[in-house]
């Protein structure tokens, strides 16, 4: 009998043949600036860990507390059995910080974008969406069943004029972006939107996942970055990057919020965070008031290596923040820089199609607050030699 899987397969050996198949690296130490990964030291360019607080002593002593006092696992979903008093006082933590009524906790940052879109909306409604906006608002979008219309990057004019066909049509209307676009590391042109939003009834959500402990003051944000506070409806974070833990959150009046805990999926029907998730998630607010030259530190770091790159004739991009594209065009060319930068000490990840455009596929790097000048020189170097081997950097560069 045939394999009713072979098709699997037969795609797996296309993706071997073009050069896209991608094994998974095992990383072997902590996530930190410098890490092992398949048993080899590298300088670490591929994590979202911008402050360093994976390995944090205070986030660590916070889960370990946690740990022993309730043990390892909230056993329910959050509306059953599942809601630890953590689970409270982080959610209430996070609204104090983004200065909004109430907030949501979820299991991460792709269930807060997924479970939120598609909780409010129906299908009678629209939404009109940034082109490059993440995959999880991509699936809330579809998964409410709203119509979707998308807007070319950051073009708010653009966002604008649906939104003025839209008028006279029924339905809600949402609109969408990211704060910071993951893959090309831009920031979203999010006082046009608010604006446009405002001009047309409809409601404004941003999802901060990249900007969430690395904009804003201590971190909170692209809203309070350009001082937005109280326009945008829905602003989502991440807990699983500059957090240096895991989860997602949606921040909002406290009607979206008791809402949400009455009609999101993920909070309703899977399991909460374990209380170690709660209580490191807590201490790594405490760190981003106490500590804000480890943001500090982040900023000068990416101005240095952003600039190191360019001047070594790389094609960044249009990136304004710790995510720096080295963009290649070619996937098979950005797999193999990946690959020839992991044997020179650097880890930083290809990515193509269709996480980017095709064309448009490149090596994504994140600098992180802990890098070391003397690591950023040595990454430097590594990628202007396997550069001009591989004939990304002319000869002369
Ligand atoms: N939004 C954006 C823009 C992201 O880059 C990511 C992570 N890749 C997410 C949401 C999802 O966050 P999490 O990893 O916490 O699920």
């Amino acid at each position: 009998m045939s394999n009713p899987l072979s098709y699997l397969h037969d795609q797996l050996e296309q993706w071997r043949a073009e050069g896209t198949f991608q094994r998974l690296r095992i990383l072997e130490t902590a996530s930190a600036a410098e890490a092992r990964f398949d048993g080899k030291q590298v300088i670490n360019l591929a994590s979202n860990n911008y402050l360093g607080l994976t390995t944090h002593p205070k986030l660590r002593e916070a889960a370990l507390a946690a740990i022993r006092q309730f043990g390892v696992g909230s056993g329910a979903v959050r509306t059953i059995a599942g809601t630890m008093r953590i689970h409270m006082q982080l959610e209430e933590r996070i609204a104090a910080f983004k200065n909004v009524e109430a907030c949501v906790v979820f299991q991460s940052g792709f269930a807060a974008n997924a479970g939120t879109v598609s909780a409010i909306l129906s299908p009678e409604d629209h939404i009109v969406s940034d082109e490059l906006n993440h995959a999880s608002i991509i699936d809330g979008c579809r998964l409410s069943r709203a119509k979707i219309h998308v807007f070319p990057h950051k073009d708010a004019a653009a966002a604008e004029k649906i939104l003025s066909e839209l008028d006279a049509v029924p339905g809600r209307k949402l609109l969408i972006t990211d704060g910071v676009f993951s893959m090309d590391g831009d920031i979203g042109a999010l006082p046009g939107l608010t604006e446009a939003a405002e001009r047309h009834g409809a409601m404004m959500m941003v999802d901060d996942a990249h900007a969430s402990g690395v904009l804003g003051r201590n971190g909170r944000g692209t809203i309070d970055h350009f001082g937005l506070d109280g326009r945008v409806h829905i602003q989502v974070g991440t807990l699983s990057k500059a957090i240096g833990v895991l989860g997602g959150y949606v921040c909002g009046s406290r009607d979206l919020i008791e809402f949400l805990y009455h009609r999101a999926r993920p909070f309703l029907f899977s399991t909460s965070h374990p209380p170690a998730v709660a209580a490191a998630c807590l201490a790594a607010f405490d760190v981003l008031e106490a500590e804000p030259e480890r943001i500090e530190q982040l900023w000068e770091n990416t101005r240095y290596f952003k600039a190191g790159l360019k001047s070594a004739g790389f094609n960044t991009g249009i990136s304004e923040t710790p995510i720096t594209p080295v963009i290649v065009g070619d996937a098979a060319l950005a797999h193999q820089l990946s690959r020839e930068l992991f044997d020179g000490g650097v880890l930083a990840t290809g990515i193509g199609f269709p996480t980017v455009p095709k064309g448009k596929a490149r090596v994504r790097t994140i600098v992180a607050s802990t890098h070391t000048k003397a690591e950023l020189d040595t990454a430097l170097e590594v990628f202007r030699t396997v550069g001009k081997k591989l004939g990304i950097l002319g000869a002369g560069a």
